[in-house]
């Protein structure tokens, strides 16, 4: 725990912060699980409907949200009890298995957790428990949502990237801490034209798609929170990340060259790190 936050809030006041982070991150493993699912419901029945087909009987009465139904185990269907629920320890103390069917869980959840928790503090030990610094938290919650919905299911959803923009200019047209308004619209629509160009040259030469629309939106936003000047850091330092892990995975033999990597998570740290690092990675990339 950084000692800033300790000197700042105190013991107390710190733990507090972390604990409300963790259980943060565990409403993200909801989200990160469910929104992908229950976009594809939406999908599927509105298909149905322009089809003129019958829904399907099962989407009738059972409502499913990010609140309903509870958490289940996906083999013995055993409903999870609260004090299997709690962030990070119940994990351990169920030692990564389920208390039914000894069904391992995955160590992500616990991961996701732990880095929301991690990455939220740096915020606010870097923007203080401010106004500021509580928007930045929200953005970070929204990224990490983004990061691995994109990485399972290559998929940016409208639902993250379009609050995400209006965000970024509420953020900097009345806290106006961050960047001027007006290098905020420009950075949204630099940044979602920039890739959108990138999109269509590349599928003029080549005939495939590179990257998706939900890239654009998401490089969009980001361009509304950290201005037009940091898009380039962003996409230089998005593309040498992707281009490593491409290189990992191939090393590894997990991957071929023909294979699409999703984008958007490396967008997303991209983004992150300029905008709360601002000044050093802006004075890195114009030395
Ligand atoms: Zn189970």
């Amino acid at each position: 725990m950084s000692v800033d936050l300790i000197m700042t809030y105190g013991y107390i006041g710190a733990l507090c912060l972390l604990w409300t982070f963790l259980c943060v991150g565990s409403f993200l493993n909801v989200v990160i699980h469910r929104l992908p699912i229950m976009l594809q419901n939406n999908w599927a029945q509105e298909a149905r409907a322009m089809l003129s087909i019958e829904p399907q009987e099962n989407t009738h009465g059972t409502p499913f949200n990010l609140a309903i139904p509870r958490s289940r185990c996906p083999r013995c269907e055993r409903q999870i009890r609260l004090w299997e629920n709690i962030p990070v320890i119940s994990w351990c103390m169920l030692r990564g298995k389920c208390a039914g069917c000894k069904n391992s869980i995955p160590r992500r959840y616990p991961a996701v957790e732990l880095i929301t928790a991690i990455i939220s503090m740096m915020v606010i030990s870097n923007f203080g428990f401010t106004t500021l610094g509580l928007f930045i938290c929200i953005l970070t919650w929204m990224l990490i949502a983004a990061t691995f919905i994109d990485f399972d299911h290559q998929l940016l959803p409208d639902q993250i990237t379009y609050p995400l923009l209006w965000l970024g200019l509420l953020a900097n047209g009345f806290l106006s801490t961050t960047v001027p308004l007006i290098d905020a619209v420009t950075g949204a629509m630099v940044g979602y034209l920039f890739l959108w160009g990138i999109y269509w040259l590349f599928k003029l030469i080549t005939h495939k798609e590179g990257m998706g629309y939900g890239d654009f939106k998401l490089l969009a936003a980001l361009g509304a929170w950290t201005g037009w000047q940091a898009l380039p850091s962003i996409i230089l330092i998005a593309a040498a990340l992707g281009l490593f892990y491409g290189l990992w995975q191939i090393l590894r033999g997990q991957h071929t060259t023909s294979q699409a990597i999703a984008f958007g998570p490396f967008l997303a740290i991209a983004g992150w790190v300029t905008l709360v690092f601002r000044d050093t990675v802006l004075g890195f990339f114009l030395l």
